[in-house]
């Protein structure tokens, strides 16, 4: 059989978003925090536009690949499927592995510096999802989100930065600015 190896930015945007949720993150898990981040810039951002935002990034090819190995290196991990020291390194979630944060850092380059300063933002305050993942991951617990948390926090930060641009965009279109 012929292997696949294209998917379309629907499939890519489905297959995506069932990763996410048989690891126990939904899509408004996500644009909750890129809301939260953006409303203490813009007090009127808008819920469905952080929504579309991480919707959007989801079906960007960059992402499938960085969202569906990152997600894979934690599910192989938590069944000791490594061989070596790299296999407890994950399992663990070793503080000074970083390669977890190299993933993360490269889906928020997508908006540039500022998408990789909300992604700092997020990965130091943890809020919502990703402490809960980095809490349940953590330690003798049955999973390992060592790659998760920071792919989650950095779709977050990616989403963000793009509504503060849509944001700066209708600022520049006011007739009065
Ligand atoms: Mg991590």
């Amino acid at each position: 059989m012929k292997p696949k190896l294209y998917y379309s930015r629907e499939e890519m945007f489905i297959l995506n978003r069932d990763k996410l949720l048989e690891r126990g993150v939904t899509i408004d898990d996500i644009s909750i925090i890129a809301f939260n981040q953006q409303k203490r810039y813009y007090e009127n951002v808008e819920y469905n536009l952080c929504k579309e935002s991480v919707e959007k990034i989801l079906s960007l090819r960059d992402i499938f690949h960085l969202l569906q190995l990152g997600v894979e290196i934690d599910r192989l991990a938590e069944v000791g499927a490594f061989n070596g020291p790299i296999q407890d390194i994950i399992r663990y979630d070793l503080g000074v592995f970083g390669i977890d944060e190299i993933f993360g850092l490269d889906i928020a380059r997508l908006y540039g510096a500022i998408g990789q300063t909300n992604f700092g933002d997020i990965d130091v305050n943890k809020p919502g999802i990703v402490e809960k993942l980095n809490h349940d991951g953590k330690g003798d617990k049955d999973s390992c989100h060592t790659f998760l948390d920071d792919i989650v926090g950095a779709i977050a930060a990616a989403a963000s930065t793009r509504v503060s641009q849509i944001m700066s965009e209708n600022e520049a279109a006011r007739k009065d600015n």
